[in-house]
Order: structure tokens, then C-alpha cells, then sequence
């Protein structure tokens, strides 16, 4: 895409990729290609890398490395459409959202998308979610994009300008490639490079690193802060407390959502998503009443706490994109009476810190390379077999839901793992998930 785009743009690309299956199935899109190692650099203007290529952790690539001694910039398909969209006429250059943060980013990205269309208004959205940047239409006067935006990506942005850029959260992630949580950090903050008095950042303040970056914002008063907060009210922000959404943006707080209403968004953590969606449309000129209905329609991403079905009093949710412990608490946290289906190829740290958790599970239905190892953990603690593959747990786990005397039992994929020893990616495992139960429930 990024080729084709440039090409269209009247640029001369030459194009490399260390994967030889790549570079034929680039070719075979009439992509020509240059050994970059062997090419002449003195004419190249910029080196544009993939949000793969390591730029310092473990090690810079050889070709990071290589354009860095000819003093040739760095950078990413999202600097490509930072600049295309700065050299437009004042009146048609777009409004941009950015969305970073370690987790919720798809969520918040979609979320915001839906309420501007319901909203009427002109949107793009893509980015990390989606479709690919520069695959996206371009903007008319009044055009939103809302760009889901990596640390791997923002590392390589320089001139992107974001007329509000969301922070939603910082745990440590990514470290492998970001060296530390310091570096992790610095490449989240580029989002806010080349903000003014006439943008806003929105930052979800409930960790304490985050904290930290709405102080050193409010400290550098370059832009308007917004804080949002999923469990603490604030002076002045957008926080959800007691299953409600507040808006304190004005003088007095107000009520303007009941969460149960938000179907589509459970949990505590969906609650912080809501809230910083919600800040950005109310900066973007859409009135409170608009922006709940939309939160109140949205139909929710795939494969995160996805409602496939109820049938017989039980729900089944799709939580495939759930690949470690961490965004596992978020569902384990969103239901009580859990059927748990987990593993898949084990991540660092295995589920111990699932523990304050097991209470509201009834039983654990176990898949995949992870399985003795989750059964070891669970055991005493919470009833658990080792199911071996999906098809296999969901139909445990179904057995159980309907012979248990629960009320609204949930049976939960959640696995807590990678699906690569099982499936092609967390999609398929999901997808797969959704085959099977809707064979065994129908559309219920
Ligand atoms: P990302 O795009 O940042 O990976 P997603 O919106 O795809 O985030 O959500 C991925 C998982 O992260 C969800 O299944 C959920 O478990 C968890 N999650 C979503 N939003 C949040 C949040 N605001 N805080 C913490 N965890 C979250």
C-alpha cells in the first residue's frame, strides 16, 4: 500500500524485504524491486520501514543503521500521511484524532469512529485498526480521521500533528523492543509532538504513569488537557463511577450515561475507553445526548468480551484477542458464574496473577500447549480439565452451563495466551470460537 501510494504520488520507490516469499509476492503486485544494501543512497529522501523493523531494540536493523550514517530520516507510512495532510489548503485539511495507549486502543478508535458516523460526520478510520493508512480515501473539508496509532508507529512519526490525541493507559509492554519502560513511554509521548494551544490531549489517568503524563502535560501548557478516569471522580474531566459516565467538563458534573446501557462495552476497562471517546467527540462539537446514543449502539469489536450469543440463559463472549493474563482480569473482572475456556502457547507469567479471579469461575476448560501448566496453577483453587482442543472445551463447558444451577452463567473464551500452537493468529481462533457456538445455538 505504502509503495503504491508513493508511486501514485509521483515518487521513484525502491522497495526491499528481507523475506523472500515477501519480495516475490511483491513483485507479483508489480513492485520492483533493490537490494537496498547494495543501492545508491546519495538521491534517497527517506527510508520507510515497516512498524516491525526494530529501530534500537534488540538492535537497529542494517538498514536503520545503514540510512542513519548516510543521514537519511526514518520513518513511517503514518509520517507519509502527516505531511501529505499538512500540505493541504488550510480548509481542507482534516481534523486527526490519534489514539494510543497499551490496551483499549482499538476499542476507543472504533468507538469514536461510530459516534462520528452516527454523528453525520465525514470519517476515516484506520491506522493500527483496519485498514492501512494510506489506503484510505482522501479527506473533503471537514473530514475526521481517527488513526489508531502503536508505539512501534509513533516511533516513527515526526511532523504528525494531532488535533487531539488520546493516552488512554501505560502498563509495560513491547519492552523487548522499546529496551525499557522508559523508552516504551517516550515513544507513547511523540503522540503529543507538535501539539498547540488550539489541540487537546485526553489522558486516561488511572495508573500511575499516566498520572505522571497529564502532570508534565498541564506543567508544559502547550495544549488543553483533558483527564478521563474509570473509577475516580475528577474536578474537571470525564470519569465513570458507580456504573455512570459523568461529564465534569463544565461547572457541575453531570450524569449522562448509565453503563448497563452500553451493552457492547463491559467492564470497568470499557468504562475508561467510553469516557475518553466521549471527551473527544464533546471537543469535536457533537452534543452529550448524540454521543451517549451512539456509545448506546455501538456494536462492539470482534473478538474482545464479543457477545456471540445467549441461548438457554447462557452467554457465550468471544475474548480471542485476550493473548495474556492482563487483559484476561479485564473479563474475568466483566462476569461472574465463568465458564473459562484458556490456553494456547503460554506467555510470560502464566495466570497467578489471575488469582483474585477465581471465585467467579465455576470451571476451567483448558486448551492448547498451556494447558497442564494453567492446570497446575488452578488446582485446589478452581475446577478445571483439560479439554486439549476448542471444539472440545465449548463442549464441556456447554454441558456444564446448562446442567449448573447458575444464574446467567457465561462461558468465556479468554485464553490468556498466544493461539499459535493452535491456530493461525487470534482471529482464527476466535472466528473458529463463533463457528462453533453458532452451530450449536443457531443465530439465538
Ligand atoms: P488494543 O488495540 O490497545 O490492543 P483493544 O481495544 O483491542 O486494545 O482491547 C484488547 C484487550 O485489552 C481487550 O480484550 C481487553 O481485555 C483489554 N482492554 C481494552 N480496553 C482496555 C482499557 N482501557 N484498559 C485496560 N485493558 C483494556
Amino acid at each position: 500500500m505504502t509503495c503504491k501510494a508513493l508511486r501514485e504520488g509521483g515518487a521513484q520507490v525502491l522497495a526491499w524485504d528481507d523475506n523472500p516469499d515477501t519480495r516475490i509476492n511483491a513483485q507479483s503486485d508489480g513492485v520492483a524491486l533493490t537490494d537496498l544494501d547494495r543501492a545508491d543512497w546519495s538521491e534517497v529522501r527517506a527510508l520507510i520501514v515497516s512498524p516491525g523493523v526494530p529501530l534500537t531494540h534488540p538492535e537497529p536493523h542494517r538498514l536503520v543503521r545503514l540510512a542513519r550514517e548516510k543521514n537519511v530520516p526514518v520513518i513511517g507510512d503514518i509520517e507519509l500521511f502527516a505531511q501529505a495532510m499538512a500540505a493541504l489548503p488550510a480548509e481542507r485539511r482534516p481534523s486527526i484524532v490519534g489514539i494510543t495507549g497499551t490496551n483499549g486502543k482499538s476499542t476507543t478508535t472504533a468507538l469514536i469512529g461510530h459516534i462520528l458516523k452516527k454523528a453525520g460526520r465525514d470519517v476515516r478510520v484506520g491506522g493500527n485498526i483496519g485498514e492501512a493508512i494510506l489506503g484510505l480515501s482522501p479527506p473533503r473539508a471537514k473530514t475526521v480521521f481517527v488513526i489508531e496509532l502503536s508505539s512501534y508507529q509513533l516511533d516513527l512519526v515526526q511532523t504528525l500533528r494531532c488535533d487531539i490525541a488520546i493516552w488512554l493507559n501505560l502498563t509495560p509492554d513491547h519492552l523487548d523492543r522499546h529496551g525499557d519502560m522508559a523508552g516504551y513511554k517516550a515513544a507513547k509521548f511523540r503522540i503529543f509532538s507538535n501539539q498547540t494551544s488550539e489541540d487537546a490531549a485526553i489522558v486516561g489517568v488511572d495508573d500511575d504513569h499516566s498520572a505522571g503524563v497529564m502532570t508534565r502535560l498541564k506543567a508544559s501548557q502547550r495544549q488543553s488537557v483533558v483527564a478521563v478516569s474509570s473509577g475516580r471522580s475528577l474536578g474537571h474531566g470525564v470519569y465513570a463511577l458507580g456504573g455512570k459516565v459523568f461529564d465534569a467538563l463544565g461547572r457541575s458534573p453531570r450524569a449522562i450515561l448509565d453503563l448497563k446501557e452500553a451493552v457492547s462495552l463491559p467492564g470497568a476497562h470499557n468504562a475508561q475507553n467510553i469516557a475518553a471517546a466521549y471527551a473527544a467527540c464533546i471537543r469535536l462539537g457533537l452534543l452529550p445526548e448524540g454521543i451517549a446514543d451512539a456509545i448506546r449502539s455501538f456494536p462492539g469489536l470482534a473478538h474482545r468480551l464479543e457477545l456471540v450469543g445467549t441461548h438457554k440463559g447462557v452467554r457465550y463472549v468471544n475474548d480471542s484477542k485476550a493473548t495474556n493474563a492482563e487483559a484476561t482480569a479485564k473479563a474475568l473482572a466483566s462476569y461472574n458464574h465463568i465458564y473459562w475456556i484458556a490456553g494456547g502457547r503460554k506467555k510470560e507469567g502464566g495466570i497467578g496473577a489471575l488469582a483474585p479471579f477465581f471465585p467467579r469461575i465455576e470451571k476451567a476448560y483448558l486448551i492448547g500447549e498451556a494447558a497442564d501448566e494453567f492446570a497446575a496453577t488452578l488446582s485446589g483453587t478452581v475446577p478445571n480439565e483439560v479439554a486439549g482442543t476448542l471444539e472440545t472445551a465449548l463442549d464441556l463447558a456447554a454441558r456444564d452451563a446448562a446442567a449448573g444451577a447458575r444464574d446467567t452463567p457465561v462461558i468465556l473464551l479468554s485464553p490468556a495466551c498466544a493461539s499459535f500452537d493452535q491456530f493461525r493468529d487470534f482471529e482464527h481462533r476466535g472466528d473458529m470460537f463463533r463457528t462453533l457456538v453458532r452451530a450449536r445455538i443457531g443465530n439465538a
